[in-house]
């Protein structure tokens, strides 16, 4: 769908494809949007008059949507003239449990991600778990989990699971191992004689995570209590080191975390 907006007659000033990953509505119709674009990273825009049925602009802005957007500059802001839907991520929006972990997603994302510099690795990773949110047979909470630690890793925040976050040993043989974010990750006994455990499994799950490619997603399979534990430790990891993604983390822990897997030890 290509309608010019608001009968201008001028060239667009950029031209940028990306993902719609938050909408903050204002005034009757109007809407500012913040696309995670692959060259320019993150971008805030005004979208006039989009909430009205007859917008041609409606489509584009919904959130999750992937899609072309041509833009120009006016007092400092920039003003979506024109948008093309390339894909509307549209179950997402009809699956409450799906939705949530596209939103705790895209709170990172929003967190995370610089303005106006280019992320491609990032870009991809929200890409491609979106796809499989969207149409795959994952469980949510695997592709959460899986998102969670490849975004870690990428943004500058990845955990310590393999060696010792205070004194660097590899820990792959040790039988006591805790997690604690504010020392960086996994610990070793010596290192630090209380804090919550993880187990082993659930470490060796977080690396093979790592090891994948983003269009090997959907092999993430983990049984239910080996799923709770990796969330219950790297929600609140990120949370640490990204908190503005408290209120997407509240809503996904509330329909993917069984209550016990929650509770601090
Ligand atoms: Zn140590």
């Amino acid at each position: 769908m290509r309608t010019p907006g608001c009968g201008r007659e001028k060239m667009a000033d950029l031209t940028l494809r990306g993902m719609v990953i938050r909408t903050v509505d204002y005034r009757d119709n109007d809407r500012i949007l913040t696309l995670f674009t692959a060259e320019s990273g993150r971008v805030d825009a005004k979208a006039r008059n989009c909430r009205k049925a007859t917008s041609p602009l409606l489509a584009c802005t919904q959130p999750f949507t992937y899609g072309e957007y041509q833009l120009f500059y006016h007092k400092n802001k920039y003003i979506v003239d024109q948008g093309e839907v390339l894909e509307s991520f549209y179950p997402l929006r009809e699956d409450i449990g799906r939705f949530a972990a596209a939103s705790l997603c895209a709170a990172l994302c929003l967190e995370g991600v610089q303005a106006e510099e280019s992320n491609e690795p990032i870009f991809s990773l929200l890409y491609h778990t979106l796809s499989f949110l969207t149409y795959g047979d994952n469980d949510p909470g695997d592709l959460a989990a899986a998102f969670l630690v490849r975004f870690l890793s990428l943004s500058g925040f990845r955990p310590a699971i393999t060696q010792c976050a205070v004194c660097g040993r590899d820990m792959r043989e040790d039988p006591v191992i805790r997690f604690l974010p504010d020392r960086g990750g996994a610990v070793c006994a010596a290192c630090s004689p209380v804090g919550r455990r993880i187990g082993k499994t659930a470490l060796e799950a977080m690396r093979r995570m790592l090891l994948l490619d983003d269009d090997q997603l959907g092999r993430v399979k983990l049984k239910a209590p080996l799923r709770a534990e990796v969330l219950s430790h790297l929600i609140p990891y990120a949370k640490l080191y990204l908190p503005g993604i408290e209120k997407a983390a509240a809503l996904f822990t509330s329909l993917h975390m069984p209550p016990e897997a929650t509770e601090q030890e």
